[in-house]
């Protein structure tokens, strides 16, 4: 008999609260874990599948734009918000529930309500209740972070875009980053003007710099107003419009603000510090290989601890973390080449090394083809693909892929295994091309252009 009520209490039903809690639960660990909002989490709830859904919604305008170049006659199209946003409101209750009964049905016993943390080996939740726990788990997650611009209060979080009662006709984005160029793809393609300002001088800092320019210029072709050094200097509301200032001076009037400014750590008011959890400058947590927190018995899996923030990382992370704690078998998450998309319009697939950072690292050879793909040309559509091999030049090893064209993610996810597996260019090039299709450019490229 355990001298603690639970083996585990997990805190937090996203991606890595709920993989851990299920998983260490079917091991034969009794599990407690508590959810203050809905389970599935950021990803599930606010985050990857209803801006998913959106993005094929939205894809719909282009994709009738192009069938006309292929005999198609398309009549009268009109773009219902509300329709769309039931069916995805209905798709999240059903997700919801898959993820409870996968607790549930496990054995894990859920709160729904918010916990935060008393001592090493105690939960408290928000009616007052105490548990103990040989070992406790923080997967809080995220949250949208807002700078103290004036009237900051009128804009909207990507939390209140998937609740939003109609679609606004104007709307600013403000950032440069994964969240702002998806959904300025988004709300573009949906049929409303789309403003961005981004205050660097290119959108996606971090990604490699030709797939930045690339997608920039695709996104300002496909209509997107975008800004580069520009940034907000105050917001107003008059009647039902918002006039935003920006620091050029000029002033933009739309009838959403949608600030997607980065996200910080889910950690305030939990106790944390109080117990001796080491918290970093971004109000993250503070971890080791193995997810362990300052405090012997406390981990913590996911975004709440700043490492990479995308779902199967949280995933892999909770998972990794059952196999240490409770299969007696030490395993740190490995963060190396990761690959992922994002959901931009064109999208982007990437994985390794951009050819900046390369650069300062390895002596390497830059592959690269820019194309026009095939279905484009009897759309009528300009639109071109980009694809990138970075290789460093002694071992002849892939360590960098980008993709930006259709199904860029789909594809970075299968070139993704030959590259973690440490692929070098001649077994890409001897890989037999499948034809017609926009991936054979990545067995075809044949000389360096650098
Ligand atoms: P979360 O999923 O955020 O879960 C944390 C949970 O803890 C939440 O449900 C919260 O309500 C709960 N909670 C917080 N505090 C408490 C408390 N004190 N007590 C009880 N419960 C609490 N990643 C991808 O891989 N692909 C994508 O396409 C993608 N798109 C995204 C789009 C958007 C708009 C956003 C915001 C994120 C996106 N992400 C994407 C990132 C992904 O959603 C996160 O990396 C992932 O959800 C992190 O999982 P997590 O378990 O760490 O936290
Ligand atoms: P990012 O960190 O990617 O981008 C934040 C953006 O906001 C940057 O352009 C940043 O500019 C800008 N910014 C930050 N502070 C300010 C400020 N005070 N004023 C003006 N601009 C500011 O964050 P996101 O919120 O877009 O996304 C968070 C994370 O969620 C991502 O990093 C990713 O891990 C995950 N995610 C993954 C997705 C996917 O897998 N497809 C999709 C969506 C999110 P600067 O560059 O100058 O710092």
């Amino acid at each position: 008999m355990s001298k603690y009520d639970f083996d585990l209490f997990v805190i937090g039903g996203g991606s890595g609260g709920v993989r851990a809690g299920r998983v260490a639960a079917q091991g034969g660990a009794k599990v407690g874990l508590a959810e203050e909002y809905r389970y599935g989490g950021t990803c599930v709830i606010r985050g990857c599948v209803p801006k998913k859904l959106m993005v094929y919604a939205s894809g719909y305008s282009e994709a009738m734009d192009d069938a006309e170049g292929f005999g198609w006659t398309i009549g009268k199209r009109s773009f219902d918000w509300m329709s769309l946003r039931k069916k995805i409101d209905e798709e999240l209750v059903r997700l919801e529930g898959l993820y409870r009964k996968g607790l549930t049905g496990n054995g894990v016993e859920v709160f729904d309500m918010r916990a935060t943390i008393k001592d090493a080996h105690t939960v408290e939740l928000a009616d007052g209740r105490t548990f103990s726990a040989k070992t406790i788990l923080v997967a809080t997650g995220g949250r949208p972070y807002l700078p103290a611009t004036k009237g900051i209060e009128h804009v909207m979080t990507s939390n209140d875009v998937f609740l939003m009662d109609e679609l606004p006709r104007r709307i600013l984005v403000v950032g440069g980053g994964y969240i702002a160029c998806e959904f300025a793809g988004i709300f573009n393609g949906m049929g409303s003007e789309v403003k961005q300002f981004y205050r660097g001088a290119q959108i996606l800092r971090g990604f490699d710099g030709e797939v930045r320019g690339h997608v920039a210029d695709e996104m300002i072709r496909k209509g997107i107003s975008l800004h580069l050094g520009t940034d907000v200097m105050e917001i107003e509301k008059k009647g039902k419009e918002l006039h935003v200032t920006c620091t050029n001076g000029s002033v933009s009037v739309v009838d959403a603000v949608l600030y997607a400014t980065g996200r910080i750590a889910n950690t305030q008011d939990m106790g944390l510090e109080e117990v001796g959890v080491k918290i970093g400058r971004r109000s993250e947590i503070m971890v080791d290989r193995y997810s362990k927190t300052s405090v012997a018995s406390i981990y913590a899996v996911g975004d709440v601890t700043d490492r990479v923030n995308l779902t199967p990382v949280a995933i892999r992370e909770g998972m990794a973390f059952v196999e240490t704690v409770f299969n007696d078998n030490p395993t740190a998450m490995d963060h190396e080449m990761i690959p992922t998309a994002v959901f931009t319009q064109p999208e982007i697939g990437t994985i390794g090394y951009t050819e900046e950072d390369a650069r300062e690292d390895f002596d390497i050879e830059v592959y690269r083809a820019a194309f026009r793909p095939m279905a484009n040309i009897l759309a009528g559509r300009d639109e071109r693909a980009l694809m990138k091999l970075i290789v460093e030049k002694a071992s002849q090893k892939v360590i960098g892929c980008h993709l930006v064209g259709p199904a860029s993610g789909e594809m970075i996810q299968m070139v993704g295994i030959a590259i973690k597996m440490g692929a070098t260019k001649a077994d890409f090039d001897r890989t037999v091309a499948v034809h017609p299709t926009a991936a054979e450019e990545l067995v075809t490229m044949k000389e360096p252009v650098r």
